[in-house]
């Protein structure tokens, strides 16, 4: 795996009158112990992998509490295994990025909210959403709302998202309902500490184990008719009232005064710290929090309690509310609630702020000014404007003295394993044209940027090779599907190669075999390449000697299969230019096999500084561009796109075409020769070996070269 946890395992360990420091999602992993969780599982993915990573990396430790850790193959899984909170005492809590993991989880979770829970169960969900957000941009409120599942959203620092994990529990037993908490990018990289309590051994447990099925048959614990029609009364009826009475009577949620008593602000707790600075800016708080505007900061977004939302409105004048997102679920509601209970109090939101994107601190001052306008003209808001004005003076120099900048997306780790294949890919095309691509979720993602610019769809993790079902049929060319190995496991495997081959489909599908769940922190995979063979390996394509996903594809009866060696990029183009090109008929799939070049890396570096260390002899490839030779045309870059393969100025005067040139970043992965020799470049890249701690003979050697 990408990191090691050894520190953070260490404050997972913390006991009373001890201080955590640490990151928001950590803090979540201890809160969980410190609540007496029985099992703890999850599908990796930005931000929250942290969580599973450290309790996956702590397994002898959760094995002496009994607490059972499970690296789910998908969040389908990871929801499905919360079926042990149904019928047993027990606590249980998984994690995943939503909203994407929570649409794979979908169906497992209408299922357990409708049968409900005995022991508490928590759902740690990686709010994906806004700047810095790599998925679809929707929210896990939906699912909350369509479910009946409670949504909590802690104020962002480590005291607060420690209570709601431990009050999420006892609010998911107080009304039998699974709860949600979404923590959004910086609220689980926030830092802080908070005061560390003695973690809890679990009732049930690995080491207290139960004595079997539950003594009485409860037909009403199975999500299935004629129970089903019982559960939905029993949501609205049973446990909608007592989640509210458990949020107002433990208060989730917090008001915090100031006094200018006839506004008021409604925030999602997620966004209190911005909202924060906002007013802040505007002179309306001060450093440490204090504000003059009433705020009541919604820790628990679903359910909204409507006394709650109605004490808080009842003197005021004017109420904003700052939700994030459309579409304004808890602005309709507080509106309803109000109505409902006839006060006066002026209801703003969406009139304020945009319906879409991220509420961030610049967008916060300018609809806190729209509402001020309206409704406190007394109160300034000059130094707010001043700073707008500032920022946009600040935007406009930069726009004066750069000009238009290049797009910089972001692209494979240098020495890269799956850039060989889009280089492959992209000498094919020249010869038989350009075919349809369907991209799947993953490092390979890149290569949809500059210089292959590749892909045509997106449609989920593993989607990829269904996602060209439709278009396959209906185009001349053969569709093709790339997937990495990690989306082949997580659903590839089954909503692609298996409805294939059921439909007799056509097309070529490239699984990109770099040997872990890699866009996601290396996380191992049913494939990964056991832990001897990476060490024995390094830097081999037999670090793949795993081949369970070959067996797999032949089992389920793929009969046109090719493993290749990514980095062979003229072997890899001869082997995707047959698929393209055969006769036969049915699904061909190319196994690229090349070990992810971080986590090889990350091995790689510790062994050789070691060495280094202990004065022994190591050789490291480089590859360079003989700059005598070099024509300036840049072909290389336009097949390669490595950062470390860039220009220099040409130190020919007589020449005014800036060189190629091989920056000290090179890992020596050796594409820039197999690119030039398969796209027959022009001579000019060369293999060089640095020899460190170079012996008496390697001297001499170099000495009459
Ligand atoms: S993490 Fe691994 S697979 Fe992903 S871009 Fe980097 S080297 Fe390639
Ligand atoms: S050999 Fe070329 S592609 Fe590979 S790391 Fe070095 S510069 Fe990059």
């Amino acid at each position: 795996m990408e990191r090691q946890f050894t520190e953070e395992i260490k404050s997972l360990k913390l006991g009373d009158g001890e201080t955590f420091h640490g990151e928001g999602i950590l803090a979540v992993t201890k809160a969980l112990l410190q609540s007496g969780v029985s099992y703890v599982g999850g599908y990796q993915g930005a931000p929250v992998s942290h969580l599973l990573d450290v309790m996956v990396q702590a397994r002898d430790y959760m094995d002496e509490l009994g607490v059972h850790v499970e690296a789910c193959t998908s969040e389908a899984s990871a929801a499905a295994m919360l079926g042990a909170s149904i019928n047993y005492p027990a606590r249980g809590a998984v994690t995943w990025k939503s909203i994407v993991g929570t649409n794979v989880a979908a169906d497992a979770l209408s299922y357990l909210a409708s049968a409900g829970v005995m022991g508490g169960t928590l759902i740690v969900l990686g709010e994906d959403y806004g700047e810095g957000g790599v998925v679809a941009q929707e929210r896990s409120h939906a699912f909350a709302l369509k479910s009946l599942m409670w949504l909590l959203d802690p104020r962002p620092n480590l005291p607060t998202i420690v209570k709601m994990v431990e009050r999420g529990f006892e609010l998911s037993e107080a009304s039998n309902t699974p709860v949600m908490m979404e923590l959004r990018i910086r609220a689980c990289h926030v830092r802080g500490r908070f005061p560390a309590k003695k973690n809890v051994a679990p009732a049930v447990s690995t080491r207290h184990k139960l004595d079997g099925p539950p003594k009485e048959f409860i037909y009403d614990r199975l999500a299935h008719p004629p129970a089903t029609f019982r559960q939905e009364k029993l949501k609205a009826d049973v446990r909608l009232p007592a989640a509210r009475r458990f949020v107002l009577e433990s208060k989730l949620n917090e008001t915090f005064d100031g006094e200018e008593k006839e506004l008021g602000i409604v925030v999602q707790g997620g966004l209190y710290n911005g909202l924060l600075l906002a007013l802040k800016t505007l002179g309306l708080a001060d450093a440490f929090g204090a504000a003059r505007i009433p705020i009541l900061a919604l820790n628990c977004v679903y359910p909204l309690v409507p006394e709650e939302i109605a004490a808080f409105s009842r003197s005021k004048k004017a109420v904003l509310v700052l939700e994030e997102g459309q579409p304004e679920f808890i602005e309709q509601e507080i509106a309803t609630f109000l109505r409902r209970a006839d006060l006066p109090a002026k209801l703003h939101g969406k009139d304020c702020m945009h319906m879409a994107g991220e509420y961030n601190v610049e967008s916060l001052v300018r609809g806190l000014t729209k509402f001020l306008a309206q409704h406190a003209p007394h109160l300034s808001t000059d130094s707010g404007s001043a700073w707008m004005s500032a920022i946009q003076r600040t935007k406009e120099r930069a726009a004066e003295l750069l000009g238009v900048l290049p797009m910089r997306p972001p692209t494979f780790c240098t020495g890269c394993p799956e850039r060989p294949v889009f280089s492959a890919m992209k000498l094919v095309a020249r010869d038989i044209g350009r075919p349809h691509v369907s991209m799947d979720v993953g490092c390979h993602c890149f290569g949809s940027f500059e210089p292959f610019s590749q892909g045509n769809t997106l449609l989920g993790y593993g989607m990829s090779l269904a996602s060209a079902a439709g278009v396959s049929p209906m185009s001349s060319k053969r569709a093709v599907a790339i997937m990495g190995d990690g989306g082949f496991w997580h659903n590839g495997l089954l909503s692609g190669v298996a409805s294939n081959l059921l439909n007799k489909g056509e097309g070529v599908l490239v699984i990109m075999k770099n040997g872990y769940a890699s866009a996601t922190g290396t996380q191992e995979l049913l494939s990964s390449p056991p832990e001897d063979a990476r060490m024995v390996a390094v830097g081999s394509s037999a670090a793949h000697a795993d081949r369970t996903i070959e067996s797999t594809l032949q089992g389920l009866g793929v009969k046109w299969l090719r493993t290749v060696n990514n980095y062979k990029v003229g072997e890899v183009a001869k082997v995707y230019k047959e698929a393209m090109q055969t006769d036969y008929k049915g699904l061909k799939v190319i196994v690229a096999e090349g070990e992810c070049q971080l986590e090889r890396q990350r091995r790689l570096r510790p062994a050789v500084s070691e060495k280094l260390k202990n004065g022994k002899r190591h050789v490291r490839v480089k590859y360079g561009v003989d700059e005598d030779t070099c024509t300036g045309d840049h072909s290389c870059i336009r097949l390669s796109g490595c950062p470390t393969l860039t220009v220099k100025d040409n130190p020919d005067p007589l020449r005014r075409d800036p060189v190629a040139t091989v920056i000290d970043g090179c890992v020596g992965c050796g594409l820039c020769g197999e690119n030039a020799h398969a796209a027959v470049l022009c001579p000019s890249f060369y293999r060089a070996e640095v020899v460190q701690n170079p012996t008496l003979w390697d001297r001499l050697i170099a000495r009459l070269a």
